[in-house]
């Protein structure tokens, strides 16, 4: 990668955490089905089980980045809090659920006993990492949360997601005063909830880079294509960054640089928020893409940049997929020496070795930049 440009030290991060979302037991199955084919000696976890965030948390205790790290308590969010993203009748859906002992509420997306609890924790911790920034006690925050959040739409649950987690910290930096946020979410799935949530509005700016998966089905309508740009005044306001299948870190270093760079600048948000996924890792049961911990570094380091611009170096990071027990691990590691702008790199990558040839990538990413150039208010008023 290239050497980092003299670094703006960044002291610590701020990581919310709360182990009460341990207790959010998705079950056992054929990976997130929990169907039992009865010819299988051993069944697998569903993907999004704890021992991920354990690892997560195991490493920011005690790996070489921890001397970095200031821990805070999460909390539980209020059913009141919730309603600024989530409509009354979805959130009366999931209390009732959660009363009635556990309900599926779309495929591989299971509520059971424990899960409405880590949810709220999840919910509560996102919104108290984002008020610890708003109130001046810190610039970067880390939300360590599951269930993740960025499939939950107002309305639905989707993709092992029930609540929007940096969805609610986005409308709180709203309703506290700031009045642009901008989302870079990099999870390897299109975060069609919180662009859901924000698609009328010109007040945050939604970005998804992801593979190009489409919809897959009633729980998730949207494509993530590059025409989903929002409506009324917020068109133009969420923009769609599908990546070719194996983009790895040149590719994703391109995208970074050429669409969200710029996109970014242009909107010159008061509030950033990064979305990270893990499932975007070359090792990724969830994903198709390549990335290691090289580019996970640059996106940190890509993205606090951005902030030290624009946001006066405020950057809440919120937790969403990631299915290797190990990689995300380190990949989460990577990602947060990158947001410190570290000059060397703390931490070796134990396992990359997958190719990448970038070329498909380089052309999808120019060609998405034509069509925002023709398309897209903010770019085509130059
Ligand atoms: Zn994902």
């Amino acid at each position: 990668m290239d050497s980092p440009s003299p670094p703006s030290p960044s002291e610590r991060i701020d990581v919310f955490w709360h182990e009460g979302m341990l207790k959010h037991d998705t079950g056992t199955g054929v990976f997130d089905t929990l169907i039992d084919p009865g010819f299988l000696e051993v069944l697998e976890k569903h993907p999004e089980n704890s021992d991920r965030v354990k690892n997560i948390v195991s490493i920011l205790k005690k790996g070489p980045i921890s001397p970095y790290i200031s821990w805070k308590p999460g909390r539980f969010a209020s059913i009141p809090e919730l309603l600024s993203f989530h409509s009354p009748e979805y959130i009366n859906e999931l209390i009732e659920a959660d009363k009635a002992g556990g309900k599926t509420l779309c495929s591989g997306t299971i509520l059971n006993p424990g899960s409405w609890d880590a949810s709220l924790l999840a919910a509560g911790t996102a919104l108290t990492a984002m008020k610890h920034i708003l109130d001046g006690h810190g610039k970067i925050a880390y939300a360590l949360v599951r269930p993740p959040g960025h499939h939950a739409q107002p309305t639905r649950a989707d993709g092992y997601c029930f609540l929007n987690n940096a969805g609610l910290a986005v409308k709180l930096a709203l309703d506290s005063g700031c009045e642009r946020v901008v989302v870079i979410d990099i999870d390897v799935h299109y975060g069609n909830g919180t662009a859901e949530g924000f698609y009328k509005s010109d007040n945050v700016l939604t970005i998804s880079l992801h593979m190009n998966h489409g919809s897959w089905g009633s729980s998730h309508p949207q494509n993530g294509s590059v025409d989903e740009l929002g409506e009324g005044k917020g068109f133009g306001f969420n923009l769609n960054i599908p990546l070719p299948n194996g983009t790895g870190d040149q590719g994703y270093q391109y995208a970074m640089n050429e669409l969200v760079v710029p996109a970014v600048q242009k909107f010159e948000p008061a509030m950033m928020v990064l979305v990270v996924g893990q499932d975007s890792s070359a090792f990724d049961p969830n994903g198709r893409q390549c990335l290691t911990m090289d580019g996970y570094r640059e996106i940190g380091r890509i993205v606090q940049k951005l902030a030290d611009k624009h946001s006066t170096g405020r950057l809440l990071t919120v937790q969403e997929g990631g299915y290797h027990i190990t990689y995300s691990a380190y990949c989460l590691h990577a990602t947060l020496e990158g947001v410190l702008s570290l000059p060397v790199p703390l931490l070796s990558d134990p396992i990359a070795y997958y190719p990448e040839d970038e070329a498909l990538t380089v052309k999808v990413v120019d060609s998405i930049k034509q069509y925002w150039e023709e398309n897209v208010p903010i770019f085509s008023q130059d």
